[in-house]
């Protein structure tokens, strides 16, 4: 059973979770870009690493890789359709992952990266559903376009917030202030929106994280899944000039926005 999760903070925004199993010092590590700040945390609370899920090949994800297997027998699992040095076990959609006795099902999100892939565990002994998401959904907005599409990226998107609404969303970034800022200008009248980002802005002011997230929270206030919603097909038009005939548009509109802001 998996009992808690808890971020790790490494470089200036990253988040590396620590998975505990219940009855025994047993962690997993998600994505750990640095070796470093998991050995310190791992030894501080006399913990064992016997498992690192890595998501998309980015070095602020894997770069612990190495070290990590180094020092502990560990387990790593990562996406079939990439060469990241240090896997052992590749995954991709369709697969069934067992961590500490619980299933998580594998999912494929090309867009961010191409072999990017999320872990969702649905597990009927898990209180709620997890979602594991690297650089795909984030809190209140999505990753960049580095490899993939568009319409790559909406179609990942929209897997994922098909979702139970109930899903706890761990992203590996601290970017909720930023996304939340873009969200206001892009959906200014969304009232969950506003009332989120007075939440969000309190955490950060008590040094909290924002995370995890949820596909319902996500669903009310994320514009980026939110693109066949009529007020932001308005102000994607309003700001590029384009009126979008469909989601994929507005979902166009809103990234090229985004990245300008
Ligand atoms: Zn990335």
């Amino acid at each position: 059973m998996i009992s808690t999760i808890h971020p790790i903070p490494a470089f200036t925004d990253n988040y590396i979770w620590a998975i505990h199993e219940t009855e025994s010092r047993h962690v997993c590590v998600v994505d750990p870009g640095d070796a470093q700040p998991v050995i310190e945390y791992l030894e501080s609370n006399g913990l064992q690493l016997t498992d690192i899920l890595i998501t998309h090949h980015h070095a602020d994800h894997t770069g612990g890789i190495q070290e990590l297997t180094n020092r502990y027998s560990c387990r790593v699992l990562g996406p079939s359709s990439s060469d990241i040095k240090g896997i052992s076990e590749f995954v991709s959609a369709g697969d069934t992952v067992t961590l500490f006795n619980q299933s998580f099902s594998v999912i494929e999100v090309p867009g961010h990266t191409l072999d990017h892939i999320a872990y969702h565990c649905e597990d009927k002994n898990q209180i709620d559903p997890i979602l594991f998401c690297g650089d795909t959904l984030f809190a209140a907005g999505c990753g960049r376009l580095f490899e993939g599409t568009p319409k790559m990226m909406h179609e990942s998107l929209r897997k994922l917030s098909a979702l139970p609404a109930s899903t706890k969303v761990y992203c590996t970034h601290e970017y909720t202030m930023a996304n939340l800022q873009f969200a206001i200008a892009a959906d200014p009248e969304n009232v969950a929106l506003i009332e989120r980002t007075e939440l969000e802005k309190a955490k950060r002011a008590a040094n909290l994280p924002t995370l995890p997230s949820s596909i319902e929270l996500e669903l009310a206030t994320n514009p980026f899944i939110r693109c066949s919603e009529p007020k932001l097909q308005e102000s994607t038009h309003a700001h590029s000039g384009q009126f979008p005939s469909n989601d994929v548009e507005v979902f166009t509109a809103l990234r090229a926005w985004k990245d300008s802001f």
